[in-house]
């Protein structure tokens, strides 16, 4: 059975032309998909009876609740799902005050192999599908809460390019979630082909994973720096810099880890690095709450940093890390509960 969720209007389009029926019932069979987000064929009322019937024998919605559901203390909850090749994956939902942010995972596992991630320690295990990477949003029961998301779950968002763009042209467009562009942060850590991709064809915000200004230990923490340096990425993001001069926005991930990158010999080299560039640098302290050898570091010394940066005119904010309790924290999902039920 193939699957409607994740369709965009110009594959709505081709499924509707096989059907014999006219064009413009792409668009309401899109509404029904996204704005209506229906669960069966028999509620699109206004597509005839023989179509959806048609329909039916070759399609299914294909929308899949979460098969669990973990709430942290802080309200931060977890939710896994079953992708159809049985493998697992998580997004987390963080609500804070008049702001919530959902945060979705792109690909089963991860090939990259970030030391101090959970994700990355499982390997890759499967792409998602537009449909699934959506599905993490259009399941979700308090839906209409979510205010803005986050792609920095399971997986490297820029490695699945063709789900990743369909996913966004859905939740952006008109016939889709309509969605404003601004409320959507793709985070990567710096797949250079994705990335000039995205910054033409996307509007969406952009978080580059940088957790290290110095390329050598970049590349010991992040074995992507030594297919996509950092210098190169930076190269681009400054040859791009118009396009980070209104609204749309570009911050640097910075995971602080005691005695990794938590000098102010690596605060200076940010200062140096990221000069002529429009930014804020997001500071969180590395969760220590896993197997792995590192460790965060304290309020006191998290705030030094971010003062340094601030006092040489780069932005820096630090962010609270949130669903430690449940692995909902970042770079803790890993789907481990669920191969650990198997
Ligand atoms: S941080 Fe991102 S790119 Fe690195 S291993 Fe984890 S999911 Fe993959």
């Amino acid at each position: 059975m193939d699957k409607l969720y994740g369709k965009t209007l110009s594959e709505l389009k081709e499924i509707v032309a096989d059907g014999g029926e006219k064009p413009f019932k792409a668009q309401q069979l899109a509404q029904w998909l996204y704005e209506k987000n229906v669960s069966s064929l028999e509620e699109m009322t206004n597509l005839s009876k023989g179509f959806r019937e048609k329909l039916a024998v070759s399609h299914e919605i294909g929308r899949v609740p979460p098969i669990r559901e973990s709430v942290s203390q802080d309200e931060t909850r977890k939710y896994l799902f079953q992708t159809e090749r049985k493998n697992y994956i998580e997004s987390a939902w963080i609500p804070d005050r008049e702001r919530s942010t959902l945060c979705l995972s792109t690909q089963g596992g991860c090939k990259w192999g970030c030391k101090f991630c959970m994700t990355g320690t499982m390997g890759f295990k499967e792409q998602l599908s537009a449909g699934e990477i959506l599905n993490q949003y259009g399941s979700l029961p308090f839906r209409e809460r979510v205010t803005n998301f986050v792609f920095m779950g399971m997986g490297e968002p820029l490695d699945n390019m063709d789900s990743l763009m369909k996913t966004l042209e859905i939740m952006t467009s008109d016939w889709g979630y309509a969605l404003s562009p601004r409320r959507i942060t793709v985070s990567t850590v710096g797949i250079l082909p994705g990335l000039e991709r995205f910054l033409a064809e996307s509007e969406c915000h952009l978080a580059y994973s940088l957790h290290n200004p110095f390329s050598g230990e970049r590349a010991a923490l992040m074995p992507v720096e030594k297919t996509y340096p950092l210098h190169d990425v930076i190269a681009l993001f400054k040859k791009n810099r118009d396009l980070f001069k209104g609204q749309r926005r570009l911050t640097f991930e910075y995971t602080l880890i005691e005695g990794e990158n938590d000098s102010r010999r690596h605060a200076e080299e940010l200062v140096r690095l990221l000069n002529g560039l429009r930014t804020r640098v997001n500071l969180i302290s590395y969760n220590s709450g896993t197997d792995l050898p590192w460790h965060g570091v304290s309020r006191k010394a998290a705030e030094d940093f971010r003062d340094f940066l601030n006092s040489k005119g780069l932005t820096a904010t630090i962010r609270n890390s949130r669903g430690g309790d449940i692995e909902a924290a970042c770079g803790l999902l890993s789907a481990r509960t669920a191969s650990e039920d198997q």
